[in-house]
């Protein structure tokens, strides 16, 4: 089935959008501007290749990706645990 986002690029030589599809994210038959990808999509489809219209071989990219990322742990306060400090 036809299951799968894509984004619209531009190519760097004729200026004509390029659409690249993926099957990465919730295919939702989604399509994003390539200047407002997901995360999730975006690293799913770097490095992928297409070829435009115009002959040639373009290569859709993340700009500065990020390797690693800052997580933290908070504790979770249940209600009951909690108190109201009545
Ligand atoms: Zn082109």
């Amino acid at each position: 089935m036809g299951c799968y986002d894509s984004v619209r690029a531009t190519c760097p030589k004729c200026k004509t959008k390029v659409e690249f599809q993926t099957k990465v994210g919730p295919c939702d038959l989604q399509e994003y501007p390539e200047t407002r990808v997901p995360p999730q999509i975006a690293y799913g489809m770097h490095g992928d290749t297409k070829t435009c219209t115009c002959g040639a071989s373009l290569k859709i990219l993340v700009s500065n990706p990020v390797t690693r990322v800052q997580m933290h742990v908070e504790e979770v306060v249940t209600e009951d645990e909690e108190g109201f400090g009545y």
